[in-house]
């Protein structure tokens, strides 16, 4: 399979620079792998900020080594001691915040504040995994036959390999990690390639921790030779995912093929239908926050605009949005006015640049042209865009682009919203703009998506709650975060016992 794109293009050699060199850590210690390594640069700067090691199979091997000798001892640990040690790796989170949150946006390029938002959601997993002891509770059923008793416990997969997107650095190795180890496993995490800087912070807080013993928690950095070590690893046994579709429906195959428990979340194409009696005072800085913030880099982004009722409102909306949209502050992540950041990479920003190209061949019409703002020093900035789609089957409808694009298309009634919205090979978000309780009552039944919002931009659960999407949004059934977590990274094993 080919990836959307391919971070190996600036490997180097470490002599040749003089920034800092991450490192894996492995039963407890830090190691620096013998392989190629890749650039990491600053998105806002193009400043060289570290250079990652590209560990091969390896170097998988003796994480997952690690972490499979460690897992006897670990699981043995009481659950209420286990929850315990997350309580203490939620306090070093909550006292390093603003120090994760700085990396997050010298890394990926998002705004502080949305940085600081990104981490405090990473911090309530963390707290949702504080409950274990409880969570993991199993039932009984008494007397189904003659002094017959029956009890379900649940008991930890083992290993646990996860692989991790570039955009929510911080939050999304914390969706997995403090669920994983508070159920008993063991962890291994391979963090995107471009930005790793947060979750090697967040492994040096782990290291100060005495309560999580070596082993327990694994790191290995690098691109697709570590990600498929962890697939391929007879020793790991579940795999936790988060990437574009693509990746999802690889990771899904070649997990089944050593027989491993996988949940791969994909990619979204998110749309945001905007009623007839929508109040636009409240809708229009939503969507501006839902396509733009983080530079569309989101899930959640909402990237398509249906806007429904008769032509003259639909032109009201659009000219609300294309306005509001037109007055963003485009800037540095650092910067305190910055609405729309940086996109991750320069090639990002040619990829978008070139669908934008394809949207006008298919008959789209730029109403916005972000390319039009300064690319900046490195290359990576797109304003805000946005285009109506002639067809609402083109490719700036229907393929998630991941930038600051919103695509808008229009829908008579919200039967024809829906339809548009079903027709998504996508199923992770969707929102409805509407002061009509029986609009929103017919959204969320008729709806195909696994998190819906309403008279909300990004509709994003809290960590007590299940969060991933339905159709080709996910791979597998269980979702991150929630009760859904503990099932992921539990075995259920039922005890029949006669006693008399
Ligand atoms: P990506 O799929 O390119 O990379 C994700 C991980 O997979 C990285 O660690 C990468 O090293 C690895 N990888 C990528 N291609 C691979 C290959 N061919 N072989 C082996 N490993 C490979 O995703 P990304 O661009 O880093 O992240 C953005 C994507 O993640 C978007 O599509 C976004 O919608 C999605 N995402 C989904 C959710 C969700 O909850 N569903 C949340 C966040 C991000």
């Amino acid at each position: 399979m080919s990836a959307r794109e391919s971070p190996l293009a600036t490997t180097r050699s470490p002599s040749e620079g003089e920034a800092r060199r991450l490192r894996n850590y492995v039963g407890g210690n830090w190691v620096e792998p013998s392989c190629e390594w890749l650039e990491d640069a600053n998105p806002a700067t193009g400043e060289l900020t570290g250079l990652i090691p590209l560990s091969g199979a390896g170097d998988v091997d003796g994480a997952v080594a690690a972490a499979r000798a460690a897992q006897p001892a670990w699981r043995a640990v009481a659950p209420q001691r286990r929850a315990r040690a997350v309580m203490a790796l939620r306090e070093a989170l909550w006292v390093s915040r603003d120090e994760i949150a700085r990396l997050v946006t010298e890394d990926m390029g998002k705004t502080l504040d949305d940085a600081s938002g990104e981490v405090l959601r990473g911090i309530e997993s963390t707290e949702a995994a504080c409950a274990i002891p409880h969570l993991l509770k199993g039932e009984g059923l008494e007397g189904v036959a003659a002094g017959v008793d029956v009890d379900l416990v649940r008991q930890p997969v083992g290993v646990v390999g996860a692989i991790t997107p570039f955009n929510f650095p911080a939050m999304i190795p914390l969706w997995f990690l403090p669920f994983a180890i508070a159920c008993g496993n063991t962890f291994v995490l391979k963090p995107s390639e471009r930005d790793p800087r947060p979750s090697e912070r967040i492994f040096e807080l782990i290291d100060g921790i005495d309560e999580i013993p070596a082993g327990v928690c694994n790191l290995v950095h690098g691109a697709h030779d570590a990600v498929n070590g962890l697939l391929d690893h007879p020793d790991v046994d579940a795999i936790s995912f988060v990437g574009q579709a693509t990746t999802a429906r690889y990771v899904a195959e070649r997990s089944a093929a050593t027989g491993k428990r996988c949940q791969a979340l994909g990619g979204a194409k998110n749309s945001l239908v905007v009623m007839p009696d929508a109040d636009l005072k409240t809708a229009v800085p939503a969507i501006m926050g839902s396509a733009f913030g983080a530079a569309g880099q989101r899930c959640l982004a909402g990237s398509v605009a249906v806007l429904v009722g008769d032509r003259a409102r639909q032109d009201e909306v659009r000219e609300a949005l294309v306005s509001a949209a037109a007055s963003l502050r485009i800037g540095p992540g650092a910067d305190a006015e910055t609405d729309v950041c940086p996109l991750v990479g320069p090639d990002a920003r040619g990829r978008i640049a070139d669908a934008l190209d394809r949207a006008v061949a298919a008959e789209g019409e730029i109403v916005l042209d972000g390319r039009d703002a300064d690319p900046g020093p490195a290359g990576t900035i797109l304003g805000p865009t946005i285009v109506e789609a002639s067809d609402p089957e083109s490719e700036v409808a229907r393929e998630e682009l991941f930038g600051p694009l919103l695509t808008l298309v229009r829908a008579d009634d919200l039967d024809g919203a829906l339809a548009f919205a079903n027709g998504s090979r996508y199923g992770n978000a969707g929102s409805i703009f509407t002061s009509s309780g029986d609009a929103a009552r017919r959204y969320r039944y008729g709806m195909e998506a696994g998190m819906l919002g309403v008279n909300i931009g990004v509709a994003a659960p809290v960590a007590w709650f299940p969060f991933s999407g339905w159709k080709d949004s996910l791979e597998g059934d269980l979702h991150a975060n929630g009760r859904d977590a503990v099932e992921f990274y539990t075995r259920k094993k039922v005890v029949t016992s006669r006693w008399s």
